[in-house]
């Protein structure tokens, strides 16, 4: 795999597209411009990975647009040093972003291969410091919380119980919320020990986020 003039170009272009689109954040913005994002992708889609569209992972999971990805990421406000988890770490390009972003990330996977294939091109990408796990994400990582921030990049049913305990107080957790065709974004802040604020944005398209693992 290699980086080319070509695609730096067509970076540049759909950074573009994303800010017309209304993607405010400057350093979103540079994030994505700098990530290759046809590293995360399979060759056969290669050519086409600066579009603003979702492609195939494998196991019937999809590396999501890029638009999606930067409002995610505009909707955290990420400061440098958050502790994240994301769930459902798939291609790791959503990782990638938050720790360009200089964040510290943990990440979860339910697809074993997905979660080692993310891994590597994670590694081979300039982001090896990113944890990726195997498990199921509706359990966070209760070794590793609290977090300051949790990103969940698949739709979820519910509100997870068990990633609402694992926030810090002030942390914010980003939930693509309900079954079907589409999920509207919400953003819950932890006020206190049981006291939350929910706020709720657009709507997109995710594929479901399921219990259990699978090897
Ligand atoms: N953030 C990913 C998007 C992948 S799509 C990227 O940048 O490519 C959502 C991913 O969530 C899929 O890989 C799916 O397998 C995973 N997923 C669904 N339910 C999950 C769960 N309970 N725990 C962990 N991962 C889950």
């Amino acid at each position: 795999m290699k980086d080319t003039f070509r695609y730096q170009g067509l970076r540049k272009r759909l950074v573009s597209e994303l800010a017309a689109a209304g993607i405010k954040d400057k350093k979103v913005l540079d994030a994505i411009e700098k990530i290759p994002r046809h590293y995360f992708m399979d060759s056969t889609f290669e050519e086409d990975a600066y579009e603003n569209k979702p492609f195939p992972i494998g196991r019937g999971q999809t590396i999501s647009n890029p638009y999606t990805v930067a409002y995610q990421t505009e909707l955290l406000e990420l400061k440098e040093g958050d502790k994240v988890l994301e769930i459902g770490t798939g291609s790791g390009y959503q990782a990638a972003v938050l720790a360009e972003l200089k964040a510290k990330v943990y990440s979860i996977e339910r697809h074993q291969p997905l979660s080692d294939q993310a891994k590597k091109v994670l590694e081979f990408a300039g982001y090896g410091d990113v944890q990726a796990f195997f498990g199921d994400g509706f359990a966070g990582l209760p070794l590793e919380a609290p977090f300051d921030k949790i990103l969940i990049t698949a739709a979820a049913p519910e509100i997870p119980n068990q990633l609402l305990q694992q926030l810090k107080i002030n942390g914010v957790i980003i939930i693509p919320f309900g079954e079907g065709d589409r999920q509207q974004m919400i953003r819950i802040k932890r006020l206190g020990n049981s006291d939350y604020e929910k706020e709720t944005f657009d709507y997109f398209t995710f594929v479901p986020m399921l219990k259990g693992v699978q090897d």
